[in-house]
């Protein structure tokens, strides 16, 4: 992994010398701030859309120092809300290209409360591609989701067969995917959804009842509490470091061939882990710095409803018509993630090297 990253070089080469501008919603959660961080290091003027639900401003606090003054001159943000139509034609006013993160994620959250899950995911959905489409934007990419493929058993998960969903969070994705299909061929406008898989690094929430597995165990293990997997550990996932997905959103953003737009893509890396071996696997990677967690077993508990058994992407799709080329796998993501986790606790650089 790591060299081949052909066409994005260039993308951001073209990028840096005509900036265009940019809605990015949910600029202050996990994957919309990296987004962000991406976009001003590349000298694009950008405006973010969030209400900070489970997105947080120290997100946003750090990019501050991660870029430069002129860069984060650049950066306009509005807090609201994307159920509020107003808001969002505020936002999308003289946007060039839309990112639209912003979303009530986890399936376990969508099981407990539906509706919110729905209003968000749905509602939220349509105010930001009325606005989008009503400001004449050249993209609307949108963050879609690898539980649309709901029940289907087949592996790897091929973008045009997917089965019923198993939760309400993958019924909203589905509701965005088909809303994309309709509006771009009634209202002539381009739009690219990317279904992510499990998207793990910095910035993602360690905490709370619905963090993901990633952030959630390397904190428990920084913080010398049970590591709790779901299940016999078997369940597998094709994890997938932000990188990837800031590089899949900018690719298909400025997309330029026909047929690459108006399409759902797998944004993922296209291999499979399973929960013991991603237990192990950040064991490893911490014990240098955490002598503690050496000998740490994780503790099992009952499987989730609404999850599926296993999941891996061919990413055939986005190879072809869009150029993404994975930079990073499982576990130069994981040594990144988990450096940054730990600097976020204190622990430096140099303790985790001796
Ligand atoms: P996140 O919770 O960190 O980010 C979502 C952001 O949207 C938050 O900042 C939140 O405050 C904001 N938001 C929520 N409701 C809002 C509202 N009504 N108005 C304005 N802002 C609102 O989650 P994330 O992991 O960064 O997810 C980003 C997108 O990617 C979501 O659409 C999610 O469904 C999708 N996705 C994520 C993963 C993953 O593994 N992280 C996998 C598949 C799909």
């Amino acid at each position: 992994m790591g060299l081949k990253v052909g066409r994005y070089d260039h993308t951001k080469a073209e990028l840096r010398s005509r900036p265009k501008r940019w809605l990015i919603t949910g600029a202050a959660g996990f994957i919309g701030s990296n987004l962000l961080e991406a976009l001003l290091r590349l000298d694009q003027t950008v405006v973010g859309l969030d209400n900070y639900s489970t997105g947080h401003r120290r997100n946003l606090d750090e990019v501050r120092l991660r870029v430069t003054a002129e860069q984060y001159a650049r950066f306009r943000m509005i807090d609201g809300d994307i159920r509020e139509i107003r808001v969002c034609t505020e936002a999308a006013r003289d946007v060039d290209y839309v990112l639209h993160q912003a979303a009530l994620g986890s399936v376990p959250r969508s099981i407990n409360d539906p509706v919110t899950t729905n209003s968000v995911n749905v509602d939220g959905f349509l105010n930001i591609f009325v606005a989008a489409r009503d400001a004449a934007v050249e993209r609307f990419v949108f963050a879609s989701s690898s539980s649309v493929y709901g029940d289907d058993q087949g592996l790897p998960k091929i973008e045009h067969a997917i089965g019923t969903p198993l939760s309400p969070y993958a019924v909203t994705k589905l509701v965005n995917e088909t809303y994309a299909t309709v509006f771009s061929r009634t209202y002539d406008i381009d739009a690219i959804g990317l279904r992510y898989f499990n998207v793990f690094g910095r910035r993602q929430d360690p905490d709370g009842p619905y963090a993901a597995v990633i952030p959630r165990w390397i904190s428990a293990a920084l913080t010398g509490a049970p590591v709790l997997i779901n299940g016999d550990g078997e369940t597998s996932r094709d994890f997938c470091y932000v990188e990837n997905v800031v590089q899949a959103n900018l690719l298909a953003a400025t997309a330029d061939r026909p047929d690459a737009t108006n399409q759902i893509y797998n944004i993922a890396v296209g291999d499979s882990t399973t929960l013991n071996k991603l237990f192990h696997h950040i064991r490893d990677v911490l014990t240098p710095i955490h002598p503690a967690v050496a000998n740490a077993i994780p503790a099992y508990t009952a499987l989730r409803k609404g999850d599926v058994r296993h999941s891996l992407a061919d990413i055939g799709k986005a190879r072809r018509l869009l150029d993404y080329e994975p930079s990073h796998d499982l576990s130069q993501g994981l040594s990144e993630t988990i450096a940054w986790y730990a600097q976020a606790r204190g622990i430096s650089q140099k303790t985790m090297a001796g």
